[in-house]
């Protein structure tokens, strides 16, 4: 069998992964380059493949980087399946349109500044709606035979709602050989989801992530502390704390962290509010979901309830939005996107981040040179909607709510395979997690390692 990987190689962002095996070509993700403007979008328009030779997908979970180029496939004429968890089926069908409806904001600003001269958005939310006649949906842990030769099994990966590391059984010209594809490795004790089980046994092949396999995160109960002294800090103050986050999973996460601190006293009351049309959507898909819930929580009887608590406004319209950035502290505003490259936190941070009062909390992971790295790394002077806007806000970071495993649970994870895999291809990671995440599986006696660039081919 033949590999090449075509995205997430060298980088996080663009997760995709060509499998050619057992007289098939698989595509394992297909997902969005993100970060430096330009050169993402040079690489999300050239589309390296012929969709049209591609049989079929599996796709890891929903998350943009991993599946936002889905659309793209379908519109190039892809017409095989794309197989994922019923989590993750539920989920596309709401971020993908959101995703097609981002990329003709963008067009439309682009077009307006005169930088765009190709004649059409990458994708249109109507593309994006397509991707849905071509999702089929496979439990957790049952094989299933996907093409002649091809056996595939989701195993939960912990880190969104629906995802999962990737299992195929492939019947290589009469020789079988076992794939394990880790996906997004989440964190144990998170709340709501369950905790990442590893795929145990024998792999001819691991292609693995390495986001964080150069940091240690908080525990969730260090980062649940953190979160309650700054809130009760800028609370003090009359300032807002805006938190850029994803509108899937770490939203519905601090939701429920922050219903519980309020609920407990350790925060006061203030009003909490979720400005994101698609984390009130995905918020819904999460009802839908109790099969993929930590069943040692009380959230499998409390489903219904569970994202609706008085403190916390959910925020549609784009009027209500604006209101916001009127209204006076203490609030936490929540919205998306999470390394605030897109969406309704610009608008907040473009009107909030002058003020002292205020704090930028980041809960997940900043790719380099998005805005929101750049706030991390201390700008006091960013550009948002082609303006200069003075940073005198606070900035803070809480690593302990990352879906992504930190080093010591990428290791618990490697070592949970129980057997050291004969090969591994190290992705989704810049140079340096990439390097540690190779240290780490080289402790693990895995001596075959790839660290592939963008392209490259690898026979098994
Ligand atoms: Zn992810």
């Amino acid at each position: 069998m033949r590999i090449t990987c075509w995205g997430a190689a060298g980088e996080v962002t663009g997760s995709m992964h060509l499998v050619e095996a057992a007289g098939k070509r698989v595509l394992l993700d297909c997902g969005l380059f993100q970060g430096r403007r330009q050169e993402a979008h040079e690489k999300n328009r050239n589309f390296p493949l012929a969709a049209t030779d591609v049989d079929l997908v599996v796709l890891s979970h929903a998350h943009i980087d991993h599946a936002g180029r889905l659309p793209l496939l379908v519109k190039l004429g892809f017409e095989g399946p794309i197989f994922c968890t019923p989590g993750t089926r539920d989920l596309s069908a709401v971020m993908l349109p959101d995703a097609g409806f981002i990329q003709e904001k963008d067009f439309e600003f682009l077009v307006k500044r005169g930088k765009e001269r190709v004649g059409e958005p990458l994708y249109t939310a109507a593309d994006a709606t397509h991707v849905a006649d071509h999702l089929v949906s496979v439990p957790y842990d049952r094989a299933l035979e996907i093409a002649p030769g091809l056996r595939l099994t989701f195993v939960e990966a912990g880190h969104i709602l629906g995802s999962a590391s990737v299992v195929l059984e492939i019947d290589d010209l009469g020789k079988p050989k076992r794939l394990v594809f880790s996906g997004d490795i989440g964190r144990t004790g998170l709340p709501i989801i369950r905790d990442p089980r590893p795929p145990a046994g024998h792999a001819d092949l691991l292609i693995v992530e390495s986001t964080y396999a150069n940091r240690t995160h908080e525990s969730p109960a260090e980062a649940q502390d953190l979160l309650a002294s700054y809130v009760n800090k800028v609370a003090k103050r009359g300032g807002k704390v805006f938190i850029p986050s994803f509108a899937v999973g770490r939203t519905q996460e601090l939701v429920y962290e922050l219903h519980g601190l309020a609920r407990d006293g350790a925060i006061p009351k203030v009003p909490i509010f979720v400005d994101s049309p698609l984390a009130v959507n995905t918020t819904d898909v999460f009802r839908l979901h109790p099969e993929a819930f930590d069943r040692s929580e009380r959230l499998v009887r409390e489903t219904d309830e569970l994202f609706r608590f008085p403190l916390v406004k959910y925020v549609r319209s784009v009027e209500e939005s604006k209101r916001l950035n009127e209204m006076r502290g203490p609030a936490i505003v929540i919205a998306a996107s999470g390394m605030a490259e897109s969406g309704r936190i610009l608008h907040h941070l473009r009107n909030g981040i002058g003020d002292h009062r205020n704090l930028v909390l980041f809960v997940g992971f900043q790719a380099t040179y998005t805005l929101g790295y750049r706030l991390q790394q201390g700008a006091r002077e960013v550009r948002i909607f082609g303006e200069e806007v003075a940073c005198r806000a606070e900035v803070a970071t809480i690593g302990g709510y990352s879906a992504h495993a930190d080093r010591s649970e990428l290791a618990k994870w490697v070592a949970g395979l129980g057997e050291p895999p004969r090969r591994a291809l190290v992705v989704h990671g810049e140079a340096e997690q990439l390097d540690a995440m190779a240290g780490l599986l080289r402790e693990a006696r895995v001596d075959d390692l790839t660290i592939p660039n963008l392209g490259q081919g690898l026979e098994v």
